[in-house]
């Protein structure tokens, strides 16, 4: 069983591409029967964005993503947000100085600086900054740190290549020249007694039992810094995955249209939670199809992928994000929906406000239930009800629908209609005019012209009387 996490830190709201991260890791857990661990990585205070917290509880649950161990549910290894673990790192960072692993660091804001400035000029320019002014011989006796002094690691001169269960065998080394006597020791320990990002993450991974690190590729470079720690501790690593990054269809960095909105926003627009997990989980992993017993479509539910889930399907290319791809899950995951009434119900009861505030007549649960049925499977997402089908709950404006294309007859159809409501009954008593013409003139009537349901399904929507006043109202 794998015991797998979703580590974010609260700057931001949760977008597609740290789903597709909570969810990888937590198909992992379930598929093998493990556990899935949500951890905060908030110890970069200056950076937390206030509601993201609760932004990433609140996505998590809308999309069934639900974690064993987290920070509101606790578990046997809480804390579980790194900003209440402050003591903890405080004391395995000692271990590392205590070891000659680690070493504290008084330099100057300015002597820092200075030493960035002078590594970008280096030939080749370099990032790896640090010149161990602060590290001491081990034989001389360590001085005792000043307050407001921050905790190095002491690299090693070569990072250890390592293994990827995506990438394979990788060898990673931070680009500098060793006779420049400039060393990657990373800060572990800032100056405010909090931990970086690297070390934080190395000490929960440890001490909560992660077996599995899946996260996006960004991540790849800091990796050998990552299992120096372990080494540097005597701990064995997790396994590392990492995922390929999302990209738009041309190739370019995500960041119009849904790829960098809050999955939450996409519920407002009434795309289902199943639609959603269904488009992530396609970024980067490939079903196996036709194996017996299982669907080769790919339209699954998220106990499918579950299912189905492995790390062998995962994919090395980056993952296109194709939004019509999202807006046909929506669709057949709608057309399921709707077949299940305790789910359609709540679907509406969710959306049910959306549809009062666009309309101004009076609109009751039921409407919207029937008007969700009949028209929710051929939208891309609800919201499209409000542009494409308000005739359904909103009274038409014939004045400003073009009539050209309507049958000559369409006049003394509508009016038959008055009197005689069955299509059978006006098609007797106009000779001249055939099926289509009547079936265009009531649609005109009933729904402004837009096609889409058929009559019977109209004329249930709106109900006789609306349906009585739509005929005179169109006669005017
Ligand atoms: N806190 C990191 C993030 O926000 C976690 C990266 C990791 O999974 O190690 O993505």
């Amino acid at each position: 069983p794998a015991r797998t996490r979703f580590a974010p830190s609260p700057t931001g709201y949760l977008h597609l591409g740290s789903l597709r991260t909570a969810l990888y890791n937590y198909l992992l857990a379930k598929n093998t029967g493990g556990q899935f661990l949500l951890r905060l990585e908030d110890t970069d205070q200056t950076r937390l964005v206030p509601d993201a917290e609760q932004n990433i509880y609140d996505t998590l649950e809308w999309c069934g993503i639900i974690p064993d161990e987290s920070p509101i549910r606790g578990g046997p290894y809480e804390p579980y947000s790194q900003s209440s673990r402050k003591e903890i790192y405080a004391q395995y960072a000692q271990e590392l100085v205590n070891k000659g692993h680690a070493y504290y660091c008084d330099c100057s804001k300015d002597r820092l600086l200075e030493l960035r400035e002078s590594a970008a000029q280096l030939k080749p320019p370099t990032t790896v900054s640090y010149d161990r002014k602060c590290l001491h011989h081990p034989t001389e006796p360590k001085p005792k740190p000043s307050i407001g002094s921050v905790i190095r690691f002491k690299s090693p001169d070569l990072y250890e290549p390592f293994t990827d269960l995506v990438h394979g065998k990788l060898d990673i080394q931070p680009q500098y020249n060793v006779n420049d006597r400039r060393y990657d020791d990373f800060v572990i320990m800032k100056s405010d007694g909090l931990p970086t990002y690297h070390f934080a993450n190395v000490v929960d991974d440890h001490l909560m039992k992660i077996t599995h690190v899946i996260r996006g590729e960004e991540w790849l470079p800091s990796t050998p810094k990552h299992i120096a720690m372990y080494r540097a501790f005597g701990w064995q690593e997790p396994k590392f995955v990492h995922i390929p990054l999302l990209t738009s269809l041309e190739d370019k960095k995500l960041s119009k249209r849904l790829g960098d909105i809050g999955i939450l926003t996409m519920k407002d627009k009434g795309i289902l939670p199943e639609a959603v997990i269904n488009f992530v989980a396609l970024f980067g992993w490939s079903a196996v199809r036709d194996t017996p017993g299982i669907s080769s479509t790919e339209v699954m539910q998220l106990s499918e992928i579950i299912n189905k889930f492995s790390l062998d399907n995962l994919t090395r290319g980056n993952a296109k994000v194709n939004d019509s791809k999202l807006y046909f899950f929506n669709r057949h995951h709608m057309n399921n929906l709707v077949k299940d009434d305790s789910r359609l119900d709540e679907l509406v009861c969710e959306f049910y406000p959306k549809f009062q505030q666009h309309t101004t007549s009076s609109i009751d649960k039921a409407q919207v239930k029937d008007i969700v049925r009949e028209v929710g499977p051929s939208v891309d997402c609800l919201d499209e009800i409000f542009t494409k089908h308000s005739y359904l709950y909103e009274s038409i404006d014939y004045t400003s629908i073009d009539t050209k294309k309507l049958p000559s007859q369409a006049r003394d159809i509508l009016e038959c209609f008055q009197t005689y409501e069955s299509i059978d009954e006006v098609l007797k008593r106009l000779p001249d005019v055939s099926k289509k013409h009547v079936f265009q003139s009531l649609r005109y009537a009933l729904a402004g012209g837009t096609s889409g349901l058929t009559i019977p399904i109209l004329l249930h929507i709106i109900g006789k009387k609306e349906y009585q006043a739509r005929i005179k109202e169109s006669l005017k």
